[in-house]
C-alpha cells in the first residue's frame, strides 16, 4: 500500500473542508480501500465520515428518510422497511455478504465503483480507470458485461442491487456541497459512460451525500427483487429486476420496473411500466411486457445470453409480485 493522509472529520464542515482539499470521502471502506490495495485508486488523502450524524432512518406517512451512513445490513433488517418497501430489503440481503453489510454504507453502495476485470487490474487498457487508454472489455472477457446504455468506450455494469430498487421507486438524494444543500432524483446521479466513462456521477467534486427519501407510493408495499447470478451468494447479478406494482380489483394501476447486471447504470423500463398500465393481469401480459425490456439491446461477443436472460428474470419478476397476498 502506498502511503497517504488519513483524517477523521468531527463535523459537516470538517469534511467538506477536507474534500475542497482535494481529500476522499472514507465511510466503510468496502469498495475504496479493496481498490487503494489494488493501486487502482491512489488518493492522497482520505476523510473519514463515519462521525457524521447521517445515521437516521426516519419512517413519515409519505416516504423514508434514510442517512447516507446507514449500515446496508441496519436498512435492510428496518421492520418498517421489510414491510412497506419489502424490494429494499431483498435487493440489500442479496447483496455481499453479512460481514461486508455490516460495514458498509447506503451513501458508499450508490457509489461504489464497477466490477469489471480490466479496471481492477492495472496493468489493462481502461477508459474509466485511465481516460483515453482504450477498453479491453470489447474485444476481451465480457460476459459479465452491460448490454443496455453501452458505448464503444465502455461496457460495465453498475454493480449495485440497492440503486436498481431505489430508481424503480423514483428516490431522491439529498446532497450538501460548496453550494448548500441540494435535492435531486437518483436517476440524475448515475451517468452512462458516452465517451467519458470516468465521470460515473453527476455529483460535484466535494460533494456529500448526506441521504436518500423514498416515497412510499402504494407500489412500494407490492414489490420485490429478483437477482440471477452464477452461485446463489457472494456474487454480483448477471441480471435482476426490482418490480412494484398497485394492483387494484385484478387490473395494474400502477406499475415501477428496473433491472440490474445488464446495463451501465440502474435501468428503468418505462415502456414495459406503460404496457403493464391498466391491463388486468395475466401471463401473456408479462411475456409481452417483458418483451419489451431489450429494447435497444447491444450485445457484446460473450454476453448475448443477456437478452433472453433479461427477458426472462422480468417476466419472473412480474408474475412472482401480482401474485404476492
Ligand atoms: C466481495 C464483495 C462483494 C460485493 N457484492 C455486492 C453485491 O452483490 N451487490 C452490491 O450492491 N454491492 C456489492 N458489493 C459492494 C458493496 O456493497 C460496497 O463495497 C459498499 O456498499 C460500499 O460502501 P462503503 O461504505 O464501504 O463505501 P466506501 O468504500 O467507503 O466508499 C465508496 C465510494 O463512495 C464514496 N462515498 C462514500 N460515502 C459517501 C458519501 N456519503 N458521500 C459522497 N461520497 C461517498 C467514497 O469516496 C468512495 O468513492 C460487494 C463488495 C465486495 C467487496
Ligand atoms: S468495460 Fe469499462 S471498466 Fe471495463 S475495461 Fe472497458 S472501459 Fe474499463
Amino acid at each position: 500500500m502506498f502511503p497517504f493522509h488519513y483524517l477523521k472529520a468531527a463535523d459537516e464542515q470538517a469534511a467538506l473542508r477536507a474534500a475542497a482539499a482535494g481529500a476522499r470521502y472514507i465511510a466503510g471502506g468496502t469498495t475504496l480501500v479493496d481498490l487503494m490495495r489494488e493501486s487502482v485508486e491512489r488518493p492522497d488523502s482520505l476523510v473519514d465520515i463515519n462521525a457524521l450524524p447521517y445515521r437516521w432512518i426516519d419512517v413519515q406517512p409519505e416516504m423514508i428518510r434514510v442517512g447516507s451512513l446507514v449500515r446496508m445490513s441496519d436498512l435492510a433488517a428496518h421492520p418498517v422497511v421489510r414491510h412497506q418497501v419489502p424490494v429494499i430489503s431483498q435487493a440489500l440481503e442479496l447483496s455481499a455478504s453479512p460481514q461486508l453489510r455490516n460495514m458498509a454504507s447506503i451513501g458508499g453502495n450508490l457509489l461504489q465503483r464497477p466490477r469489471c476485470l480490466y479496471f481492477r487490474d492495472v496493468s489493462a487498457a481502461c477508459n474509466r480507470r485511465a481516460p483515453g487508454t482504450g477498453c479491453s472489455a470489447i474485444d476481451g472477457r465480457n460476459r459479465t458485461h452491460a448490454i443496455l446504455g453501452t458505448s464503444r468506450h465502455c461496457s460495465a455494469t453498475h454493480p449495485s442491487d440497492l440503486a436498481v430498487a431505489l430508481i424503480a421507486l423514483d428516490a431522491v438524494v439529498v446532497s450538501r456541497g460548496a453550494a448548500g444543500q441540494r435535492r435531486f432524483a437518483l436517476a440524475e446521479l448515475f451517468r452512462q459512460p458516452g465517451d467519458s466513462p470516468h465521470c460515473e456521477h453527476n455529483l460535484d467534486p466535494g460533494e456529500l451525500i448526506v441521504g436518500i427519501e423514498v416515497p412510499l407510493g402504494p407500489e412500494a408495499r407490492r414489490s420485490g427483487y429478483l437477482k440471477v447470478r452464477d452461485r446463489q451468494s457472494y456474487q454480483f447479478a448477471l441480471a435482476s429486476a426490482a418490480v412494484a406494482l398497485d394492483i387494484v380489483a385484478g387490473t395494474i394501476r400502477s406499475a415501477r420496473v428496473a433491472v440490474g447486471g445488464v446495463a451501465t447504470v440502474p435501468w428503468r423500463l418505462p415502456a414495459v411500466e406503460r404496457e403493464l398500465r391498466g391491463r388486468p393481469i395475466d401471463a401473456g401480459l408479462f411475456r409481452r411486457a417483458a418483451e419489451l425490456s431489450v429494447a435497444g439491446a447491444q450485445p457484446l461477443r460473450e454476453n448475448g445470453f443477456k437478452v433472453e436472460l433479461l427477458q426472462r428474470t422480468v417476466e419472473k419478476q412480474l408474475a412472482t409480485v401480482a401474485a404476492l397476498p
